[in-house]
């Protein structure tokens, strides 16, 4: 029998959240029953919460930074038991077979990965994501959540923390490299942290100061306002590689000036306008701009287990499913130190 489960939903774009219920399916013989503990808020989910990307599916239930545990898993799971801490991210199923998925690298799957929410699976039916008390998933596209981990404290490393850890594995950063990370906020203060833990000298770049203190903490080694009209200039060719995680367009030409002769400028924020650069910025220095997109669930878990062995995870602040919508416009207004996290448990259980 499906489950019906308790949930956050806004039901059109831009509008406050409510309480709903929500119906899981019946699990398949390869499938985990998850209970989810804690869901973090990425600015993802507010770009898709509010329309901002595209018209979106509604209702929604955002949440693609999950962490909860196994209560029930199918016959046929082999990697998962009951009572196991685990984590789902930003997709739950791919096709498995195309060039990408059979890469690991899911994320580009050629039939397009099915996303955790506002998305639909390969039945048709619309997905549901993490802001909500249980999720039922392909033991394929679950994580491991290791015992050195906070559920909490992991949870926003499903999306932010991958997101930021692929880039700077394939660009190959470690001692020696001079990165600089672009904004400091969920993607950011992780990009800072993972960057310095690989031995790279970090470079924070925000607008402000006002971060300076938990940057240099967080293992920078300086940090730079972005406001300040001498900063960039400043900073000219001073780059390998430059992580930009702004949520805002911005200016790609006089970031591109931040890098020295051949290095990239990989930009993962999703800001929803257009683009644009001056083709000298590139010619100019043999260099490359770049994007990229969360990450393949091997090297999600491997994200998991570098985290764990090194004590790292995501800064967060807990809010209540009362305080979600508040939440949401503290992030916009980038007052978030620096991830929040929803304790789902408040949602209660299905009457
Ligand atoms: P976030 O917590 O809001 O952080 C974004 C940071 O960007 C802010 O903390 C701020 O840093 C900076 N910023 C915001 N507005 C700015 C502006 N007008 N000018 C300059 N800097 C500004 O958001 P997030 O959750 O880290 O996500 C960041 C972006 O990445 C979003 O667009 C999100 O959709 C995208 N994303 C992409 C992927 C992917 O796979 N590529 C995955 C997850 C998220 P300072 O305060 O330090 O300046
Ligand atoms: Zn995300
Ligand atoms: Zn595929």
């Amino acid at each position: 029998m499906p489950s019906t489960v308790t949930a956050l939903a806004v039901p059109g774009a831009g509008k406050p959240f409510e309480r709903t219920t929500i119906t899981r399916r019946d699990p398949r013989p390869h499938d985990v029953v998850v209970e989810i503990a804690y869901c973090g808020i990425c600015h993802s989910d507010i770009h898709q919460a509010r329309g901002e990307w595209y018209e979106g599916i509604f209702p929604m239930v955002p949440g693609h930074e999950i962490a909860g545990t196994v209560t029930a898993v199918g016959g046929g799971v082999t990697r998962f038991a009951v009572g196991d801490r685990v984590g789902v991210g930003c997709f739950v199923d791919s096709c498995r077979e195309c060039e990408s998925c059979r890469a690991g690298e899911e994320q580009y799957c050629a039939r397009g990965e099915v996303g955790t929410y506002a998305a639909r699976d390969h039945t048709g039916e619309p997905t549901y994501g993490g802001y909500s008390r249980g999720i039922v998933v392909d033991e394929d596209y679950v994580l491991r959540i290791p015992d050195g981990l906070g559920l909490d404290v992991a949870a926003p490393l499903l999306c932010a923390g991958i997101t930021v850890y692929s880039p700077l594995v394939r660009w190959g950063v470690g001692p020696g490299s001079r990165v600089a990370v672009v904004g400091m906020g969920g993607l950011g203060h992780l990009a800072v942290q993972i960057a310095a833990a690989l031995g790279a000298e970090v470079t924070v770049l925000s607008q402000t100061l006002a971060k300076e203190a938990d940057g240099l903490r967080l293992g920078a080694v300086r940090y730079a306002a972005t406001a300040d009209p001498e900063t960039l200039p400043r900073l000219r060719s001073a780059f390998d590689l430059v992580l930009s995680t702004v949520s805002a367009t911005q200016d790609l030409d006089a970031h591109l000036a931040l890098l020295r002769v051949g290095g990239t400028l990989v930009n993962v924020g999703l800001p929803p306008g257009p683009a644009s650069y001056r083709p000298y910025s590139l010619a100019g220095g043999r260099r490359t701009l770049a994007g990229s997109k969360i990450g393949g669930i091997r090297e999600t878990q491997q994200m998991l287990d570098f985290c764990a062995e090194r004590g790292l995870g995501a800064e967060i602040e807990t809010v209540s499913v009362d305080e979600v919508d508040g939440a949401y416009d503290r992030v916009v207004t980038g007052d978030v130190r620096y991830r929040f996290v929803i304790d789902v448990a408040g949602l209660g259980e299905a009457g």
